[in-house]
């Protein structure tokens, strides 16, 4: 099944249920714009290198349009429409005023220089200046983005439409960024973990956790475990994986791949492999990485009680049949890791206003907001007598839905 076929089954579970017209689910799905652009740069022995790039805008009825980019080799046109109508839904479960979108560029930025990658970067905002805006398309980072890239593209796009820093979200905070939101997604990952935590009665200092994924949002969200007193056991990256059955000390780990780049040779616990990982005898168990990473073959050896979704689209729906059969619980992604996208929206805020916040406020509003959301799609899961991933597809497409009979066409 491919990425947009499963984010489509997911809405169609929820759609059956709300009894939505098959009119209304198909204007709900199709995208509004997909772009496919080529994008060639020169490289810095001279040769040309051409590579294709992605902006798919998938929904505007509650707000501009709102995703990441994605610099990724496996970057293509199925998964980018897949992730661009996950942020639809996403922004309407934390209920924020944009809709969906997603792009990203098929490239392994492992093979770029510094001066390679700023060169993408920049012919790519070339490629899609007219169609992005404040007001219309708003993009951020995602896998193998950061804000040095954010802070390239403000200024490119700058060339052509004059300052406007509120065009991208996730820049670095000496450049109109925000405090708090290169922090945020891991940071909202441990708040609804903490919460469903507390839903079923259980201390999070008695609490283990594997974690799939060592960027932005995994190593976060690892630092506020482990703050909150949680250990844990299992962490694995694209080099490989350690665990010790004590908790590993994170900010050790941390310090580490900030030296080397990668988990590779660290020595506070036993070599682990990905699939040992995500069979790990822990009690939550978070994939923060890729996508589709767990199927129905590796499904069935999950031992977790709770899988938290911060990457998007980890769940093929087959191995979420089989969690569900099981009793495993899953906090879906357009749930879990919607704390990124929240502290976007308060970034653009603060760019559209001219006033900055501090961290703390910063901190408050997500873990407000995180709460909320999750404690509204908790009471539809226990009245609507459905999984996590139902309810806040029902919530989501409900707000979505909502919007777009009352701005009609
Ligand atoms: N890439 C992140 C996500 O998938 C953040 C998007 C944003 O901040 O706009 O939610």
């Amino acid at each position: 099944m491919s990425s947009y076929e499963s984010t489509v089954r997911y809405f169609d579970q929820a759609a059956g249920m709300m009894g939505l017209s098959a009119n209304m689910r198909k204007l709900l799905l199709t995208p509004l714009r997909e772009l496919k652009v080529q994008i060639a740069v020169e490289r810095d022995n001279g040769e040309i290198a051409t590579y294709i790039g992605y902006r798919v805008q998938h929904d505007n009825a509650r707000g501009p349009m709102k995703g990441g980019l994605r610099y990724h080799p496996e970057v293509n046109a199925d998964e980018v429409l897949a992730l661009a109508s996950l942020m639809t839904w996403k922004t309407a479960v934390v209920n924020i005023p944009y809709g969906g979108a997603k792009g990203g560029i098929a490239v392994n930025t492992k093979d770029l220089s510094q001066g390679e990658l700023e060169r993408l970067t920049r012919k790519f905002v070339d490629q899609i200046h007219d169609v992005i805006g404040p007001d219309t398309d708003i993009p951020a980072p995602d896998m193998a983005t950061n804000a040095q890239v954010m802070a390239w593209i403000m200024n490119q796009y700058g060339k052509y439409h004059g300052f406007n820093p509120a065009v991208v979200t996730g820049k670095p905070v000496e450049l109109h960024g925000s405090e708090g939101r290169e922090e945020a997604t891991g940071r909202g990952v441990v708040t609804v973990t903490c919460a469903l935590l507390e839903k079923l009665k259980r201390k999070v200092n008695h609490t283990t956790v594997a974690l799939q994924g060592f960027g932005n949002v995994g190593s976060f969200a690892a630092t506020f475990l482990h703050e909150r007193g949680a250990k844990v056991l299992g962490v694995t990256d694209a080099s490989g994986g350690v665990w010790n059955p004590e908790g590993l000390d994170i900010p050790a780990l941390l310090q580490f791949t900030k030296e080397r780049g990668s988990i590779k040779g660290f020595s506070g616990g036993d070599a682990l492999s990905n699939e040992e990982l995500l069979a790990s005898d822990v009690d939550v168990l978070i994939p923060a990485a890729l996508g589709n990473v767990l199927d129905a073959h590796n499904a069935e050896n999950v031992r977790a009680k709770f899988i938290v979704e911060a990457a998007n689209n980890p769940t093929q729906p087959e191995a979420d049949d089989v969690f569900h059969r099981r009793g495993i619980t899953v906090v879906p992604d357009i749930l879990a890791n919607a704390g990124g996208v929240t502290v976007s929206y308060f970034e653009w805020v603060q760019n559209r206003q001219h006033f900055k916040w501090e961290l703390a406020r910063v901190r408050t509003e997500l873990d407000r907001i995180m709460t909320e959301s999750f404690d509204r799609v908790w009471e539809i899961a226990e009245s609507r007598k459905v999984p996590l991933r139902v309810a806040a597809y029902l919530l989501g497409i409900g707000r979505v839905g909502r919007a777009t009979v009352l701005g009609g066409l």
